[in-house]
């Protein structure tokens, strides 16, 4: 049985997009569009969350009905999200266990899959496994100097909703080989930048990029089912602890063999604070950097980007 018509189900952070499709719905990260928006909305904490709950509100992003990720990794999508729903979008508010308790989480993924129709298409939880396979892989490629950052991130950053299209995401994973040197690893830490043009940027002053905390939790959890997503989505370290996530990354720096941190920070977000605990707990030489509204890198941020390179280059 075919449906006329598939709902699209807009998503304010990670959301397991395997169990909407299950669920024959067309996943939307109302994040992704931020970058390249020419928004700059009136009342705002975080450029983010503002830009799309104005776009919501005013219906410039047109979906069905939107998923709000009110307990997990950000707070201020908890509001934005009251906001949208308020305009009359139908509304479900997520909520990932901060203890990682997986009876909890897979009694949220029952109620998520309750509102968006229940389980159509069981086979989707194995094609988009499949497709993080693949991600996962082109990561590694980075990793080694196959594929430049700029492009592994494009893709990686896309795992959070796979364009809603999981033929057109497995041709999009098509991706040309080169040799790039890697002469200055560093790690980007923190949510991603709100510049569309960042790792490009880093590319071009010689800071290769070889791991994208955020991205890389998109491509990093899967299931067969919702027992399963629920036990491996419940180690999602952005929904919990900071000791937690923090063990996570001290692995995965030494594994990847990086020389130094770029933590971006975003204004008015909460995870700001934790800044000064990172630099306390990662040995690695640092940099901080801020962002506020979506565009090109600024000058500014490029030329720090530069010093910490050259900090780099003399350690
Ligand atoms: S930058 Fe911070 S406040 Fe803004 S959407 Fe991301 S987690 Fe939420």
């Amino acid at each position: 049985m075919h449906r006329a018509h598939v709902s699209k189900i807009g998503m304010t952070a990670l959301v397991p997009p395997e169990l909407i499709f299950a669920c024959a719905g067309e996943p939307f990260d109302v994040n992704n569009i931020i970058p390249a928006s020419k928004n700059y909305p009136k009342n705002k904490l975080c450029a983010w969350t503002a830009i799309w709950r104005e776009m919501l509100v005013k219906r410039e992003i047109k979906i069905d009905s939107l998923i709000v990720v009110a307990g997990g990794d950000c707070h201020n999508a908890l509001v934005d999200g009251q906001k949208a729903a308020m305009s009359g979008i139908p509304t479900h508010f997520f909520f990932y266990p901060f203890d990682g308790d997986v009876q909890y989480l897979e009694s949220q993924l029952h109620k998520l899959s309750s509102f968006l129709g229940n389980i159509e298409y069981p086979e989707k939880f194995r094609d988009v496994k499949a497709l993080k396979k693949l991600g996962r892989k082109i990561d590694n490629k980075r990793l080694n100097g196959k594929i430049s950052s700029s492009e592994a991130f494009r893709i990686l950053v896309s795992f959070s909703d796979l364009m809603g299209d999981l033929d057109r995401f497995r041709n999009a994973l098509d991706i040309k080989e080169g040799n790039i040197a890697l002469n200055n690893r560093v790690a980007l830490i923190g949510v991603p930048p709100i510049y569309h043009d960042f790792h490009e940027a880093a590319q071009s002053l010689d800071l290769q990029i070889v791991f994208d905390e955020l991205p890389y939790e998109f491509v990093r959890h899967s299931g067969d089912d919702i027992n399963e997503v629920a036990l491996d989505y419940c180690n999602y370290t952005f929904a919990r602890s900071l000791d937690f996530r923090i063990e996570f990354l001290q692995k995965e720096l030494e594994k990847r063999k990086v020389e130094g941190v770029i933590h971006y920070t975003q204004f008015a977000c909460h995870h700001v604070l934790e800044d000064e605990i990172l630099r306390a707990k990662l040995d690695y030489p640092m940099l901080t950097i801020q962002g506020d509204l979506p565009g090109k890198t600024p000058q500014q941020i490029k030329l720090r980007l530069e010093a910490f390179r050259e900090v780099l280059e003399r350690s």
